[in-house]
């Protein structure tokens, strides 16, 4: 198959909508990364997002809306989802209800909820009103791979895959969505994003985090989250990710780039003077920074072919949780506290 990659405009999006009405699967920007984007209620279309991916069938999709009134017939929306699409949507939330038999098994992997997200970016805003059906999107990349958050990431991945990228630019979040479970009393969140667990207790008046956000899943743990359980966002180096006091993390840094073979360093920005001629990449001043370059520094600290990659870290809160959330998961886990 040949993959079209096209700049969005008013024609493009039309064919994008055209071949997903189809049962085709286009990708598209959000906000948030590039989604690969089917007919939601098309159980073949939704299969082959699933092949395109490699992903596992048992790791389900977020159903994309047009706007609040699609979810009708497809989910049951609770007073506090009200209240947080009032307040978050378009943007990248997306919610957690208990899903009608009209959404295909295939698309929330046999689980009764769906994840359902109405995306700000006026390319996948005008893509699904264009196309008239809920979209089923993961992230664009292969499974496993760090997700793209350029059209050059997904023509890397999905190159003779899919019949067309609409490129739109660069994303601006750069991680994927909040993800939160509002299936039960308290809202939970299952994965961070750029919307915190604070603004989201702001509205929903409590919020907790699963405790697998932040460390890995014991053996025979059962994953709130399935996209939790399978190996993730990870580059092709081993990495190391480092977190504490700025002049101990440039001294473990250095320590251990000057005894490894083949290093990178990835590190804030005000740090980048101290490692002098050593390979070193920078990840932004702050956690909202450093969410909208990590995917993209990760491919490009892969294609140096380096086989380490010690990374700095930010605490694990507010935005920064986002960040640790896939630092961690890019790391295997290995956190060095100094
Ligand atoms: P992706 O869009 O590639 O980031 O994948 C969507 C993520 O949303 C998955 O990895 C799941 O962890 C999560 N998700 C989607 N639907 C559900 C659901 N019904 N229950 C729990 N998690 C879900
Ligand atoms: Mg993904």
């Amino acid at each position: 198959m040949n993959t079209l990659c096209v700049p969005s405009g008013p024609e493009s999006i039309q064919t994008a909508a055209d071949l997903l009405r189809r049962g085709q699967v286009v990708a598209f920007p959000t906000e948030t990364v590039y989604g690969l984007g089917a007919d939601a209620l098309n159980d073949a279309a939704v299969r082959a997002i699933f092949t395109a991916k490699e992903r596992p069938a048992d790791n389900p999709l977020i159903v994309h809306v047009a706007e609040q009134g699609q979810l009708e017939g497809l989910c049951h929306v609770t007073d506090t989802a009200k209240k947080l699409m009032d307040a978050y949507w378009p943007g990248p939330l997306t919610l957690l209800l208990m899903k009608t038999s009209r959404v295909p098994d295939v698309t929330t992997a046999g689980l009764p909820s769906v994840a359902v997200r109405c995306p700000r970016h006026p390319v996948a805003l005008a893509l699904l009103r264009a196309c008239k059906v809920p979209i089923a999107a993961p992230s664009a990349n292969r499974s496993g791979r760090p997700s793209p958050t350029t059209a050059a990431h997904v023509y890397e991945d999905m190159q003779g895959r899919i019949p067309m990228i609409l490129d739109g630019g660069n994303c601006q979040v750069g991680v994927e969505s909040t993800v939160v479970d509002l299936t039960g009393d308290i809202p939970c969140v299952l994965r961070p994003g750029a919307i915190t667990p604070q603004d989201i207790a702001a509205v929903a008046g409590n919020c907790t985090v699963a405790s697998s956000v932040m460390r890995p899943l014991k053996e025979g743990e059962r994953a709130p989250s399935p996209g939790m359980k399978h190996r993730h966002y990870a580059p092709r180096a081993k990495m190391t990710v480092l977190v504490g006091p700025d002049e101990n993390v440039t001294a473990e840094m250095i320590r251990r780039y000057d005894a490894a073979e083949n290093a990178v360093i990835l590190a804030h920005d005000s740090l980048l003077p101290a490692f002098g001629p050593r390979r070193a990449f920078g990840l932004g001043n702050s956690p909202r920074e450093s969410a909208h370059l990590l995917f993209q520094r990760l491919r490009e600290m892969d294609e140096t072919g380096c086989t380490l990659i010690l990374a700095q870290g930010w605490e694990a809160q507010g935005e920064g949780l986002a960040v640790m959330n896939r630092m961690a998961r890019a790391a295997a886990f290995d956190i060095v506290e100094l």
